[in-house]
C-alpha cells in the first residue's frame, strides 16, 4: 500500500482481518486497493490530514495499480498531497508526463462551467468528459477526486454542489471512473442542514463516515459509538425543539413589545401635539384622529358637553355623512352610546348595535351610518366634571381589547386636559379682550371731559395769575390742578395708543425731521421742569435727516427721557445724544439710575410689562410707554434697545433710518475721502 499513515493502515489492517466479521457494514471505510471501478463515493472528514491521508492512500494505490488519476482539489490539498505521494515514493513527474495523473485546481475548474451560480451540464460533460476520456486513454482504470462540491458547500451554495453530484452521476452513465467526493463535516452545522446531508448522502453510492466514527477499531465500540450518536441527535432534536418553542415566545413577547412601543409613540406624538396648540378645535381633530389609528376604524365622534342644556354637542367627526351628523349634531342625556355615556359619566361599549337595547330606538339610522360597535370614552375635567366624549365606531361588532380601552382611556384623559387647557386660554384670551375693550372705550370716554377740564382750568389760571385774584396757596393749588390734569391727559392718550396699536389703527404721517432739533427741543422744554436732575445733550453739528411723524418721534424722545428722569429716583445726570451712525440716526438715552433686572429685559416693551423692581420700589406707571416707543419705532422702519444693570442705570437706543438723500450724501462724501479715513463724515 503507497503512502497510508499508520494509523490509516492499521484501520485499515483491522478491516482486512474483520471482512469476514458480520460488523464489518458498520464501518463502511474503503479498501483502496480493491476500487470497485465505478463508484461515487463520499467521505466526510474532520480533518484536513485525515482526508489527506485518505487521499493520497486512492491516489498512490491507484497509480500503482496503473489507473489512470484525476484530482480536482485547492491549491493547498495539492502541495500537501503531492508531499504525501512523494515520501511514498511515487514518480510524479513521470506519472504527470504521461497523462497517468492530472491535478486540476478546484476554483479554477468550477470556473470552466458555472453559468449564474449553477453548473452548466454541456460545459460540465464537455470539460470533465473531455479530461477524463484523456486519462482513461489507454488505461484499465480511472479514478477521480473532486473536491468541488466541498468548495461550493463552503461558499454556502448548496443547490449549486448537489446539482454538480447529479452532473456527476450523469457523466458516470457513458464513462467509467471511481469518483471520491470529499465534505468537511463542520460545514453541515445546524438543523436547517441536516435535510440537505440527505440529499448529499443520496447523490452517492457509498457514504463513509467522519474518522472519529470510522477510525473505531473495535465493533462494540462502534456500536456504542452509534448509541451514543443516536442519544445525541435525540437531545440536540429536543434542545432545538425547545428554542424554538423558546423563540416562538420571545416572539410573540417582542410583537407585543413592538405594539406597545408603536401606542407609546403615538401618545408621545398627540402630547406634543397636543401642548403646541391651545386652540380647541385643532386639539378635538387630533384627539379624534389619534384615537381612529389607535383602534383601525376611520369613524368616529368627538362632542362636548352643551352647556345651554342637558345634553351633548357634536364638534368633530370621522367617517359619516351629512344626514347622520345631523341627527348627532345636539345628543340629549342617555341618547345612542354617547349621550348614555354623558348621562351615565362612564364607559358604554356596544358590541353589537343589532342587539344592544340602548340603540333599539335607532337601528335604521346606524344601518344606514354603516357601524355595527360603539365604544363611547367620558372626556373628564380635572375637577370631575364631565367634559365631553370620546366615541369610536366599527364597522363590523366588536368588542375592544384590553389594550384599545386601556389606550382611549389615556386619549381621554389627554384630550380632557387638552380641551380644559385651551378652553382657560381661550377664557383668559376672552377677559383679554373686554379688558382691551373697556380701557379703549373708557379712555375715549375720559378724554372729551378732560380735554375741556385742561382747557378751563388752563384759562382759569392765566386769568387769576393776570388779574392776581389768588396768589401764594391758591395759586399754587391751581397749579397743581393743571399739572395733575395734564398727567391723566397723558395717560388716556398712552391708553389710546394701545388701543390704536391692538387694532392696527397706529400710522405715522411722515415729513422731513431733524431729529437734532427735535431732541433739543425736547431736552430745553424737560430742563425747565427739573430740580433733583440735570440733562447734558450731545448732538452733532450737522442736521439728522430722516422721514418721520414729528410728533410721534417728540413722543419717543419725551418717553425715554422721562423714563429716565422718574426712575433715577435719587436724581443724578441723564446723557441724551443723538449722532449719525452710518445710514442711521441714533439716540441714547442714559441715566444712572436703578436700573433694570436682567431677566426683566426681554420683555420690556410688551404691553404693560413692568420691571420686577419698579414695582417694588413703588413706582407708578401703567407699563405703555415702552410698547407705544417700539410701535413708534418700528413704524419709522428702526430700533429700540435697551442695555442694564441693575443699580447702576439704563441705557436705551433708538435707531431710524436716514433720509434717503441723506443717504446718497454720505456714499458721495464716502467715495470723495477714498484715502483719507480720519476725513469726518458729513449728511447732506
Ligand atoms: P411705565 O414707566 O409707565 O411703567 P414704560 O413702558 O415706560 O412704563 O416702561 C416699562 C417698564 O420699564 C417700567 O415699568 C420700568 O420698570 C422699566 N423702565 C423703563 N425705563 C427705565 C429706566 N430708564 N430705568 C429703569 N427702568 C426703566
Amino acid at each position: 500500500m503507497i503512502g497510508a499513515t499508520n494509523n490509516h493502515m492499521a484501520t485499515r489492517e483491522v478491516m482486512q482481518s474483520s471482512i469476514d466479521d458480520h460488523s464489518f457494514h458498520l464501518v463502511p471505510q474503503p479498501d483502496w486497493s480493491m476500487p470497485r471501478d465505478s463508484e461515487h463515493v463520499v467521505q466526510f472528514y474532520e480533518a484536513d490530514t485525515f482526508l489527506l491521508d485518505m487521499l493520497s492512500d486512492y491516489v498512490g494505490t491507484g497509480l500503482a495499480a496503473g489507473a489512470g488519476c484525476l484530482v480536482v482539489a485547492t491549491k493547498a490539498h495539492h502541495v500537501e498531497l503531492d508531499e504525501r505521494l512523494q515520501a511514498a515514493g511515487i514518480d510524479l513527474l513521470t506519472a504527470r508526463a504521461s497523462g497517468q495523473y492530472v491535478a486540476l485546481d478546484a476554483a479554477e475548474t468550477l470556473a470552466t462551467f458555472m453559468v449564474a451560480g449553477s453548473p452548466d451540464s454541456r460545459r460540465f460533460a464537455t470539460v470533465i468528459g473531455g479530461i477524463i476520456a484523456q486519462v482513461a486513454h489507454g488505461r484499465g482504470a480511472v479514478r477521480i477526486f473532486g473536491e468541488m462540491v466541498g468548495l461550493l458547500w463552503l461558499e454556502g451554495q448548496y443547490d449549486a454542489a448537489i446539482q454538480l453530484e447529479a452532473l456527476w452521476n450523469v457523466l458516470h452513465a457513458t464513462q467509467a471512473f471511481a469518483l471520491f467526493c470529499a465534505y468537511p463535516i463542520h460545514s453541515f452545522g445546524g438543523d436547517a442542514l441536516s435535510q440537505r446531508l440527505g440529499d448529499v448522502c443520496a447523490a452517492h453510492a457509498r457514504v463513509i463516515p467522519a474518522e472519529s466514527y470510522t477510525a473505531l477499531t473495535d465493533a462494540d465500540e462502534r456500536l456504542r459509538a452509534i448509541i451514543q450518536l443516536q442519544q445525541k441527535a435525540r437531545s440536540l432534536e429536543a434542545e432545538i425543539a425547545e428554542r424554538q418553542a423558546a423563540e416562538a415566545s420571545l416572539r410573540t413577547v417582542k410583537d407585543r413589545l413592538e405594539v406597545q412601543v408603536a401606542d407609546l409613540r403615538h401618545l408621545h406624538e398627540l402630547s406634543i401635539r397636543l401642548t403646541g396648540t391651545l386652540d380647541i378645535e385643532t386639539v378635538l381633530h387630533e384627539v379624534l384622529a389619534a384615537a381612529l389609528t389607535v383602534h383601525g376604524t376611520n369613524m368616529g365622534l368627538l362632542s362636548l358637553c352643551d352647556p345651554q342644556r342637558q345634553g351633548l354637542k357634536l364638534h368633530v367627526s370621522q367617517g359619516f355623512d351629512a344626514p347622520f351628523l345631523a341627527q348627532v349634531a345636539s345628543v340629549p342625556a342617555g341618547g345612542g352610546a354617547c349621550g348614555t355615556c354623558y348621562e351615565r359619566r362612564r364607559r358604554v361599549v356596544v358590541e353589537d348595535v343589532e342587539v344592544d337595547p340602548i340603540f333599539a330606538p335607532y337601528r335604521q339610522s346606524v344601518r344606514l351610518a354603516g357601524f355595527r360597535a360603539v365604544h363611547s370614552t367620558p372626556l373628564m375635567a380635572r375637577n370631575g366634571t364631565i367634559i365631553g366624549v370620546l366615541s369610536v365606531h366599527f364597522r363590523q361588532p366588536h368588542r375592544p381589547s384590553e389594550r384599545e380601552t386601556r389606550l382611549i382611556d389615556l386619549y381621554a384623559q389627554m384630550a380632557a386636559d387638552a380641551i380644559e387647557n385651551a378652553q382657560l386660554y381661550q377664557n383668559a384670551q376672552d377677559a383679554i379682550q373686554v379688558r382691551d375693550h373697556f380701557l379703549s372705550i373708557a379712555a375715549h370716554e375720559l378724554k372729551t371731559p378732560l380735554t375741556s377740564l385742561i382747557g378751563t382750568a388752563q384759562l382759569l389760571q392765566r386769568r387769576i395769575e393776570r388779574d392776581g385774584i389768588v396768589t401764594g396757596a391758591g395759586a399754587k393749588a391751581m397749579h397743581v390742578i393743571v399739572a395733575q390734569a395734564k398727567r391723566l391727559n397723558k395717560m388716556i392718550l398712552s391708553l389710546l395708543d394701545v388701543s390704536r396699536i391692538d387694532t392696527g389703527r397706529l400710522t405715522i404721517e411722515r415729513t422731513p425731521v431733524d431729529l437734532s432739533v427735535l431732541v433739543r427741543r425736547v431736552v430745553e422744554e424737560t430742563q425747565a421742569t427739573l430740580d433733583k436732575h440735570t440733562v447734558e445733550c450731545r448732538l452733532p453739528s450737522e442736521p439728522l435727516l430722516i422721514e418721520g411723524d414729528d410728533v410721534r418721534l417728540e413722543q419717543v424722545v419725551q418717553n425715554l427721557i422721562s423714563n429716565a428722569i422718574k426712575y433715577s429716583p435719587n436724581g443724578g445726570p441723564i446723557a441724551v445724544q443723538a449722532e449719525q451712525q452710518g445710514h442711521q440716526a441714533r439716540l441714547l438715552v442714559r441715566d444712572c439710575g436703578m436700573g433694570i433686572p436682567k431677566n426683566d429685559q426681554p420683555h420690556l416693551f410688551q404691553r404693560f410689562y413692568r420691571a420686577t423692581n419698579a414695582d417694588t420700589q413703588h413706582m407708578s406707571g401703567m407699563g405703555i410707554g415702552l410698547y407705544v416707543v417700539k410701535e413708534i419705532v418700528t413704524l419709522h422702519g428702526g430700533t429700540v434697545a435697551v442695555e442694564s444693570c441693575e443699580g447702576a442705570g439704563s441705557t436705551f437706543t433708538v435707531c431710524l433710518p436716514l433720509q434717503p438723500e441723506a443717504q446718497a450724501g454720505i456714499v458721495a462724501e464716502r467715495s470723495d475721502m477714498l484715502g483719507n479715513p480720519t476725513h469726518s463724515l458729513k449728511a447732506s
